[in-house]
């Protein structure tokens, strides 16, 4: 979003334009910063094979997922619904990959039907595997390095307590399995958690990965999953992807030599590909004059974001409508009746009622993390895509709320 003469745009289209045709509250994506994001770590990563698997949780729509499936981007999935949603956009099933967590054997039986790399993380899940295809067919073993690493405690996926991964103590265990059903393990997966900017510790699990890799014969992959992190306000510490893929380049070519092959280099990232490429627009439906704060009520709620209240995310706002107000203190808050706070005696540019208020970075696990608490609708969704706004999700009605509800007598 760019200030040009008093007036915040997209891709040239002034924002308030957009909103007062599709209405609030309304999640806006600026494809050429989705593009620009991949373009990035396809940058910093050319040292190796790289091949990018965009985690979509993050952002599901089909739209969105067209666009990254041009951009040279293959997919990671979490969910049954997730492979349908990617083969759908377009993907084919060898460049789906499917680590879900906690899944019963008869969804990893569905994907491997489909064509879907899966990727394993229970020993037990391993077993089963083994005995129903062998090495009939290929998968990937998500590791838990038991390095401890991420931004907020509930996302954090590395440390010895988390349920992800099998433990790298466990590696005799994953071995014995591999070597009695001659396993075709092509990759080895991790995954640390979302929001770790320290290069070091990523270093530190690559080379935990990389010495395991040497103990399978079959490896073609190494997948680092993702993390990268993403600057929520100015200051924020940011994973420095440049650096980043040096090492992973120096490491790899390390690995090639010892293992006498060159793995491909996956990473996952969500966050990174779409979160600063969308704005969760919202209207200011009433000011409220308290001892403790002045609260700028607004049309939308931890239903639409809950970003803020389930991780104390920062997301910073601006007020698109008034650019040039005196700046003073408020605190905004959403409608649901819940305490959704999305800023508290926060410095905006005088907020009145009417105002339309940008909540940025909302682009990841923000829409898709939404629900109908409140019995509210979820907003439309828009992306801008050479340089006009399309309609890539209609905004819910009362219809889609009771749409599965029965009625009974009673
Ligand atoms: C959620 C997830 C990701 C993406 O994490 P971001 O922090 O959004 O980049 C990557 N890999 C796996 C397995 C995940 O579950």
């Amino acid at each position: 979003m760019q200030l040009e003469n008093n007036t915040y745009h997209i891709q040239g289209i002034p924002v308030e334009q957009i909103c007062k045709e599709f209405g609030t509250p309304l999640y806006v994506y600026d494809a050429q910063v989705i593009e620009k994001q991949i373009l990035k770590l396809q940058e910093a990563f050319k040292g190796v094979r790289l091949k990018l698997k965009y985690a979509c949780k993050a952002l599901t729509n089909i739209s969105i997922l067209k666009l990254i499936r041009k951009a040279n981007c293959d997919i990671d999935t979490v969910s049954l619904e997730e492979i349908e949603i990617a083969l759908k956009a377009g993907f084919l099933p060898f460049q789906i990959t499917f680590t879900p967590n906690s899944v019963p054997f008869s969804e990893i039986v569905l994907a491997v039907e489909k064509g879907v790399f899966v990727n394993i993380d229970n020993l037990q899940i391993l077993e089963e595997f083994g005995a129903k295809y062998g090495n009939k067919a290929r998968c990937s073993i998500r590791i838990n390095p038991h390095v401890e690493a991420g931004g907020n405690e509930k996302i954090k996926t590395g440390h010895a307590e988390s349920k992800f991964g099998i433990s790298i103590e466990q590696q005799n265990e994953i071995l014995e399995i591999y070597n009695k059903y001659n396993l075709d393990v092509m990759a080895l997966h991790v995954h640390t958690g979302s929001d770790f900017s320290d290069v070091e510790v990523f270093m530190q699990v690559a080379e935990i990965m990389f010495e395991l890799a040497l103990k399978f014969k079959t490896i073609k992959i190494m997948d680092f999953g993702s993390g990268f992190k993403v600057a929520y306000k100015d200051g924020d510490k940011t994973t420095n992807i440049t650096i980043l893929g040096e090492k992973i380049t120096a490491a790899t070519k390390i690995f090639a030599q010892k293992y006498g092959s060159e793995p491909q280099i996956w990473f996952e990232p969500g966050k990174f590909i779409v979160s600063d490429a969308g704005i969760l627009f919202a209207e200011v439906n009433v000011l409220k004059h308290s001892p403790a704060s002045v609260f700028a009520g607004i049309n939308t709620g931890l239903n639409h974001l809950i970003r803020p209240m389930m991780y104390d995310a920062y997301h910073e706002i601006v007020n698109v409508s008034n650019p040039e107000g005196e700046k003073s203190e408020f605190s905004v808050v959403g409608y649901i009746c819940e305490t959704d706070t999305f800023a508290w005696n926060r410095k905006l540019n005088q907020v009145r009622k009417g105002d339309i208020l940008a909540l940025l970075n909302a682009g990841a696990y923000g829409f898709s993390m939404s629900s109908q608490y409140n019995s509210r609708p979820r907003p439309a969704e828009i992306m801008i895509h050479h340089g006009k706004a399309h309609l890539i999700r209609k905004r819910e009605t009362l219809e889609d709320i009771l749409h599965n509800q029965i009625e009974i007598d009673v």
